[in-house]
């Protein structure tokens, strides 16, 4: 089989090393080239848009930033869509908002091929142990074929709906991670302001009717959880800015359809107040850090 892999940071290029078998061929493109050589060491092919040897890849999948990256690469400046063979199977795994995930969908449908939304959750960790999970939005025929591919980067496959759902399952859960992770933070600065040891709060809420993900998992006070990125002053995991490029969808998708959400409203206002104080490229649990601010 050969695979057309767009989009090689943090998540693409873990997710596309996986890939490299024997039994596949792997292209790769990114717009920054070293990304590129990394992954041609590994086995890849160095795919040039504008050539043709790429174009017998029946799989092509993207991991972009945002959804105007999608777009340019699929229909707008890099227009691959005119180029890949009708039949073959589009995969995007870019969190983006639904109606960019639906636009694709479409154009895919136009041009006689098969398409899925595959938003990712497992962040760069799940990436690098292939244990993501892929929120899939699209035909039970087009989650069939996909499920091999995917199961090579991840191990839960799931079936969000039609076109689009993936993409929305996986806003929601973004948002409530946000909120999740604001609660916690907030919790904890209120506990320890009042002489409690974070660890300790921590433990009794873990066990008690607050016991959420972020506390299980993801503890954001430094050195409570020795393997989560606020014991590593905040580096890797998801940054400020991805978060608070997600509640901007949730906003998005929520007007939409003339939902309220009021909590994902207020959390987007404290991810940009944080942001704007130069933590763009931390972790996002270091909210805390402009929660605990008096
Ligand atoms: P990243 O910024 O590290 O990587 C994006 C890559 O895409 C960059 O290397 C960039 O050069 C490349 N790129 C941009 N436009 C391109 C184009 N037109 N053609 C080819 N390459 C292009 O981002 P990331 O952390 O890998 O995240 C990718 C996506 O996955 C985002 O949508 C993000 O929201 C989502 N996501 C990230 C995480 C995480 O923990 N980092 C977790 C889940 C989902």
């Amino acid at each position: 089989m050969e695979i057309a892999f767009f989009g090689l940071g943090h998540m693409g290029a873990p997710m596309a090393g996986h890939l490299i078998t024997p039994a596949h061929t792997v292209w790769v493109y990114d717009l920054d080239a070293t990304k590129v050589d990394d992954l041609v060491r590994q086995g890849a092919q160095r795919l040039d848009p504008d050539s043709e040897a790429w174009r017998s890849a029946t799989v092509i999948i993207s991991m972009l930033p945002h959804g105007s990256a999608v777009e340019q690469l699929y229909w707008d400046s890099m227009k691959i869509m005119d180029k890949v063979k009708p039949g073959s199977l589009i995969l995007d795994c870019s969190t983006v908002s639904p109606s960019t995930s639906r636009q694709l969908h479409a154009k895919a449908q136009e041009r006689g091929m098969v398409c899925l939304d595959a938003p990712v959750s497992g962040g760069v960790g799940g990436a690098q142990a292939a244990t993501l999970s892929f929120l899939c939005g699209g035909s039970t025929e087009a989650l069939q074929q996909a499920r091999p591919i995917l199961e090579h980067m991840g191990q839960h496959v799931l079936h969000a709906g039609p076109a689009g759902s993936g993409s929305v399952a996986k806003i929601c859960n973004n948002m409530l991670l946000a909120i999740q992770m604001i609660g916690t933070a907030e919790a904890l600065t209120l506990g320890v302001a009042h002489g409690l040891d974070p660890a300790v709060l921590s433990e009794l809420m873990r066990n008690s009717s607050g016991q959420n993900w972020v506390l299980d998992r993801y503890n954001p006070w430094p050195g409570v959880m020795p393997s989560a990125p606020a014991s590593r002053d905040y580096q890797g995991g998801f940054s400020v800015q991805l978060m608070h490029k997600d509640l901007g969808l949730a906003q998005d998708t929520a007007a939409q359809v003339q939902q309220g959400i009021p909590l994902g409203a207020l959390a987007l206002q404290l991810y940009a107040l944080h942001q704007s104080g130069g933590h763009q490229h931390e972790d996002f649990s270091s909210i805390i850090k402009t929660l605990m601010v008096p």
